[in-house]
C-alpha cells in the first residue's frame, strides 16, 4: 500500500518497530551518478538489455574484458560518493538504536565498501552484510534479502528493503519483506511499496517521531 497522509498515523509505528533493514546504495544512500547509457554506449550493449545480464551472456573472455572496465569506471564513482539527503544520519541512527543493517546492490561488494567509506559510513556495515552481484544473483532477484534473513536467523516479515528503484521494491515483494522507497517520484513504484518517503531525512524524523515520548508527541505548543 502507499502511504497516504491518512495511513501515516497507523503505517509508521510498525515501521519504527522494525530491527532489520537493507540498503540500496546508488541513488538511496549515494546521490545516483551511474550513467547508464554511457556504460550502454562504452561496453556496446543495447539501450534496452539488463547491463549485468547482457554481460553475462557473453563469450568468457569478451565477459571479462567488459566487467574489468565496468570495475574501472564503477572504482571512478565510488570514490567520489557523495550522502543522499539525510542518509548518513539515517543509517548512524539504525546503527545507535542497535538494528541489524545491510546493504544489497547491483554494484560489486567491493566498489560499495568504497563507496560507503566515501560517504562516512565505512564503520557502520559488517563486510559481511554487503551483499553485492557476486554474493547473490542481483536485484530482483530475492536471494540478496534470503541470505541476510537466514544470515541474521529472522524472518523477510521483519525485515525492510529501502530503496529508490523498482527492482528493490520487487526485490522485496519476491522475498516477503517489508519495502520503503525514498528518493523516488509519485509512480506506480511508489504505489507498490509498504512505505514511500522522500528521503532518508524523512525517514529519521518518522523514526524520531514514533520514539517520542507520548507526552511530547501530544504537546500542542
Ligand atoms: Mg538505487
Amino acid at each position: 500500500m502507499g502511504l497516504t497522509p491518512g495511513s501515516v498515523a497507523t503505517a509508521l509505528p510498525a515501521l519504527a518497530d522494525l530491527r532489520h533493514w537493507v540498503f540500496d546504495l546508488d541513488g538511496t544512500l549515494t546521490v545516483p551518478v551511474h550513467d547508464f547509457a554511457l556504460i550502454r554506449r562504452a561496453l556496446d550493449i543495447p539501450t534496452d538489455a539488463d547491463i549485468l545480464g547482457h554481460l553475462a551472456a557473453l563469450p568468457a573472455d569478451e565477459a571479462r574484458q567488459k566487467h574489468d572496465w565496468l570495475m574501472r569506471h564503477e572504482r571512478t564513482l565510488a570514490e567520489a560518493a557523495t550522502p543522499a539527503v539525510g542518509a548518513v544520519a539515517l543509517v548512524r541512527a539504525l546503527h545507535g538504536r542497535g538494528c541489524r543493517l545491510g546493504i544489497l546492490t547491483r554494484n560489486a561488494r567491493v566498489l560499495a565498501t568504497v563507496a560507503l567509506a566515501a560517504i562516512g559510513l565505512g564503520d557502520v556495515f559488517d563486510h559481511a552484510d554487503i551483499i553485492g552481484r557476486d554474493e547473490a544473483a542481483p536485484k530482483p532477484a530475492p536471494d540478496g534479502l534470503h541470505y541476510l534473513a537466514g544470515r541474521w536467523n529472522v524472518s523477510p516479515a521483519q525485515m525492510v528493503m529501502v530503496g529508490d528503484y523498482r527492482f528493490d521494491i520487487e526485490c522485496g515483494h519476491a522475498a516477503g519483506t517489508h519495502t520503503l522507497r525514498v528518493n523516488g517520484h509519485d509512480d506506480a513504484w511508489s504505489a507498490q511499496a509498504t512505505w514511500c518517503l522522500a528521503d532518508c531525512a524523512a525517514v529519521l524524523a518518522e523514526l524520531d517521531a514514533a520514539s517520542a515520548p507520548r507526552s511530547r508527541r501530544d504537546r500542542v505548543d
